[in-house]
């Protein structure tokens, strides 16, 4: 039998420690500031990686940077890095989490990440399939003391510039206040991002700044959604929504 968790309202999905900090680690933090319960969830441990001798180092680099962010849990799964592939054991093991913790909204990869880790597009494969698996009935064989659960929302984050971003209608988090503890998120990771890859905070910030100010933001963070994103009230969505 399975001892019941509290549910959370977001779980973001990587495939490796740092994904999520980079991708959206300002929107985690803002959610969490705003009330949210938050999760985190990587599909690898992401070792081997050539600065960093240990993955239980990565392992505690990851939890300072959900410290840092303030979610409720982190979880790092023990699929394979560098031969992370969507199958149904994958997919089975992530959609296990998503009944186990019941998220209203999933976050996740959303196109491939040419000249950069395979894993990620296969992340995507088995982000996708776990949000359907978790709310499939007569199933029960795969999913011992777990409950179908309906993902209400899904949407797909974008790793940086260089990455082509998910096709579809995209939406823009004010993450104005919140770049710094961004920032320091991913610098928890000391292992991946030592003194002579700093410039990566430069990329960081001018990838927020772009984006914030396409949204007429400080900084922001872009997320495309597999479906027209629609509101109840007009006003309030494009111009209350939208001011900071
Ligand atoms: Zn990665």
């Amino acid at each position: 039998m399975t001892t019941a968790v509290e549910p959370v309202d977001v779980i973001a999905v990587g495939a490796h420690p740092d994904d999520v900090e980079i991708a959206c680690g300002g929107t985690l933090a803002r959610l969490v500031d705003q009330g949210y319960r938050v999760g985190i969830i990587d599909l690898t441990n992401g070792e081997p990686t050539p600065r960093c001798d240990d993955p239980a180092i990565r392992l505690a680099e990851a939890e300072r940077a959900a410290g840092v962010l303030g979610v409720a849990f982190r979880k790092v799964l023990d699929l394979p890095n560098r031969r992370l592939f969507d199958c149904f054991e994958a997919r089975v093991k992530l959609a296990s989490e998503f009944r186990r913790y019941r998220p209203k909204l999933v976050l996740g990869f959303g196109q491939k990440t040419p000249l950069a880790s395979p894993d990620h597009y296969q992340a995507m494969l088995i982000t996708d399939a776990a949000v359907f698996y978790s709310r499939l009935t007569k199933w029960d064989e795969h999913f011992p003391g777990l409950p179908v659960h309906s993902i209400p929302r899904q949407l797909y984050f974008q790793l940086g510039f260089e990455h082509p971003p998910a096709p579809g209608p995209t939406i823009t988090v004010d993450i104005g206040g919140y770049l710094e503890r961004k920032i320091e998120a991913i610098l928890c990771y000391e292992t991946q991002f030592p003194p002579e890859k700093q410039y990566v905070v430069q990329r960081v910030r001018a990838i927020a700044m772009t984006a914030g100010g396409a949204a007429g933001f400080d900084c922001g963070e872009v997320f495309a959604s597999p479906r027209t994103i629609g509101c109840q009230d007009l006003v309030q969505a494009v111009i209350h929504d939208q001011q900071t």
